[in-house]
């Protein structure tokens, strides 16, 4: 079987996550307590929803919580990647993939909701 230089399993898959990612995928759950963003069902994973900031520097620290990293459920998960939401760079496929404008928005006033209805909760408890 011979591979072509350009195949896809050749790319470097692990530079979207640093060593520390998996502090960081907890700690981004944590920031809606362990709740999907967009349905409120437990968040058992941590969406990209782009890789690199503006200035081309991948995602790979605290700081893209609630702005690039959302917890997400396995369902929303899948639909977070749907390609109705999902804009796929073949030229990058590694850093160029990102979610449309339209799902961003959802993504992001739903974690800022989530949060903001944990934050509510735990100062009645
Ligand atoms: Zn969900």
């Amino acid at each position: 079987m011979s591979r072509n230089k350009n195949d896809i399993q050749d790319l470097d898959w692990s530079i979207r996550y640093p060593e520390n990612w998996r502090e960081i995928s907890w700690k981004c759950r944590e920031s809606t307590n362990f709740k999907c963003c967009l349905c409120g069902d437990k968040a058992t994973q941590t969406h990209h929803a782009l890789y690199t900031y503006r200035d081309g520097k991948v995602i790979a620290d605290f700081r893209g919580i609630g702005s690039y990293l959302f917890p997400l459920c396995d369902d929303c998960h899948k639909i977070a990647h749907h390609p109705f939401n999902y804009r796929k760079d073949s030229k990058n496929p590694v850093l160029g993939n990102k979610n449309s404008p339209r799902f961003y928005k959802l993504l992001r006033d739903g974690w800022l909701k989530t949060r903001k209805i944990q934050k509510k909760f735990s100062n009645v408890m």
